[in-house]
């Protein structure tokens, strides 16, 4: 199977069975996101104890991408540190931006600092107007994390 065709199975098999589909009874970081251009709503929830999330919720809808993507991004960051998470989110976005050139890479013996699935979206890249859509979900995601630590200090 063509590495493309692989990736393809990977996005569409978020798509139709998303992970992490479910509001939290409790969270203490939300934020919501949408992307007009595709008409794509994503909303994060998280529960942050200590510097770790321990549990998230990714609802919405929208395009595959998008909702994949939320999928794919939830099982990434469950069980992380938020600085372990900032991580990767710099290289998810690196790695989507059109060159990819912008990935700061990760000591891969870091523990969380797989992309795993998410390498799936790389693809996307190739058309500018999606990686809006692959990026939507991360970008909530900082947002709800700034809301959360603006808060605690
Ligand atoms: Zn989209």
């Amino acid at each position: 199977m063509a590495l493309e065709d692989l990736y393809r199975e990977v996005i569409l098999d978020h798509y139709r069975s998303p992970r992490n589909r479910q509001a939290l009874d409790r969270a203490n970081a939300v934020a919501d996101g949408n992307n007009p251009l595709c008409g794509d709503e994503v909303r994060i929830e998280l529960l942050i104890e200590g510097d770790q999330v321990t549990a998230i919720g990714v609802t919405g809808h929208g395009c595959s991408i998008s909702q994949a993507s939320g999928s794919m991004m939830g099982d990434a960051v469950k069980g992380r540190t938020i600085e372990t998470i900032r991580t990767l989110t710099g290289r998810f976005k690196g790695m989507m931006s059109i060159d990819g050139a912008n990935d700061p890479g990760l000591d891969p013996n870091r523990p969380g600092a797989v992309l795993g699935d998410l390498e799936s979206l790389q693809g996307v890249r190739k058309f500018p107007v999606r990686i809006k859509c692959a990026n939507l979900p991360w970008t909530t995601l900082e947002e709800a994390i700034n809301g959360f630590v603006s808060r605690a200090c």
